[in-house]
């Protein structure tokens, strides 16, 4: 559960700490509740044996989660849940001990702030080359690989046919990377992230649906959605307009272009080795410009600035934030690409289209979102229940069977 949470439930208890008010937040009146009914149970079993699969045993469990999901329902949404009194004002603070050291985005306005084309030679120190050895399901770390004792020797070859290509590729130019990326005005409300128009934060510009996850946790862990990651939007039914957080969400969308046309033109050469070599160098170059660009942007974002990480740190993700993909764990559904490639006019800026399934095309594309939070993390959202479909269905104006036939790899229910 966030930390806001003391803040969220007891405003004036709060601000009258003076009188020694005990203050509790809701995850710990979870846990207490949650040891409770476990020393009740405990006791229950004494007495007459195993609870499981009793009705009242039942009951109890499913009380208890729904007390987990009002909880966090409050939290999220202190007006609509009557914590905050309307025409009140609430002294909402998110995650205040980390947000005083977070500074703000300085882009204003959706524009694409990428370089239109960059030198391949820029992208190869970025490249991450342990996958490429998958490609040949050459299992190990790059660059320990090469001193296995069964892979090394095959591994080696690879890499040094690898440099050659990637050499002659960059020289001739015969790959072409193209990228976008630019930051909105963002808050979240609810599961929801709302973009803005520009700094007012008063004109929509549009909206990215997420997904939370909704497995049962143990006490005082919470159920994670990208959401949480954006600072709320403050209530607009507040008679005493709440301060926006000034938050940001970023997105990006990069490719190498010419893979296929090379791959080709080796295949009618008869040299099927070089064409599977160019198109897994120019995935291994969509990667790396993922990561350059991700770089860029933390630099512009300016808490990049500082930063001093090694190739090695890059690829371990030692940076903060993350750059989630649509159709990954956290964010399992594909069409999310579809608003942002619009968001970012990735057809023009970057030369990749989206097929009706939104799969990129070129091949070599990596798109995702930008999120700053120091606390932000990959999580897989998992199965999820009916509940949240509809949810997410209403939320996104489409038909249930829509969301289901797309989702259907998280359904946790017969769809
Ligand atoms: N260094 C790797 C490479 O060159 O192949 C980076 C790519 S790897 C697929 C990691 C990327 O996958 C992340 O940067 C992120 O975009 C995405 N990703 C990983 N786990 C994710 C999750 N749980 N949810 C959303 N996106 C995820």
């Amino acid at each position: 559960m966030p930390d806001h949470v003391h803040i969220l439930i007891e405003p004036r208890v709060r601000r009258d700490v003076s009188h020694a008010t005990e203050f509790y937040s809701l995850t710990e009146i979870l846990h207490t509740i949650k040891s409770f009914t476990a020393h009740k149970i405990n006791e229950a079993e004494e007495k007459s044996g195993p609870v499981w699969g009793r009705e009242s045993f039942d009951r109890l469990i499913r009380s208890e989660s729904d007390l987990q999901e009002k909880f966090a329902y409050i939290t999220r949404n202190p007006w609509d849940a009557g914590v905050a009194p309307p025409g009140e004002d609430y002294p909402w603070v998110w995650c205040p001990a980390k947000e005083a050291s977070r500074p703000a985005a300085e882009t204003s306005t959706p524009a694409a702030r990428a370089p239109q084309t960059l030198a391949l030679r820029t992208l190869v120190d970025y490249i991450d080359w342990s996958p490429f050895f998958h490609v040949w399901e050459l299992r190990g770390r790059y660059p320990a690989i090469f001193d296995d004792p069964i892979v090394g020797e095959q591994a080696r070859e690879l890499f040094d046919d690898a440099q050659e290509l990637l050499e002659q590729i960059a020289a001739k130019n015969l790959l072409v990377a193209r990228g976008v990326y630019a930051f909105w005005p963002a808050n979240s409300v609810g599961d929801d992230v709302d973009l803005y128009v520009d700094k007012k934060r008063t004109e929509k510009l549009s909206t990215f649906y997420f997904l939370r996850q909704q497995m049962l946790k143990p006490a005082g862990q919470f159920n994670y959605c990208l959401a949480d990651y954006i600072a709320p939007a403050s209530n607009p039914q507040s008679a005493i307009r709440n301060p926006q957080s000034k938050d940001y969400l970023g997105g990006f969308a990069v490719s190498i272009h010419g893979a296929d046309e090379l791959a080709k033109k080796f295949t009618a050469a008869h040299d099927d080795y070089s064409a599977i070599l160019a198109k897994a160098l120019a995935d291994r170059l969509a990667e790396a410009f993922a990561e350059y660009l991700h770089k860029q942007a933390r630099i512009a974002w300016g808490f990049g600035r500082d930063e001093q990480l090694s190739h090695v740190d890059l690829i371990r993700e030692k940076y903060r934030g993350i750059r989630p993909a649509a159709g990954y764990p956290a964010c399992p559904d594909h069409v999310e690409k579809r608003t942002l490639f619009d968001l970012l006019n990735a057809e023009k800026n970057a030369g990749i289209t989206l097929t009706e399934s939104f799969a990129m095309h070129p091949g070599a594309s990596v798109s995702g979102l930008y999120f700053s939070h120091p606390d932000a993390k990959y999580f897989g959202v998992g199965q999820i229940a009916r509940d949240q479909v509809i949810d997410y269905a209403t939320r996104r104006d489409e038909s249930i069977s829509e969301v289901e036939k797309r989702l259907a790899p998280n359904l946790g229910y017969e769809g």
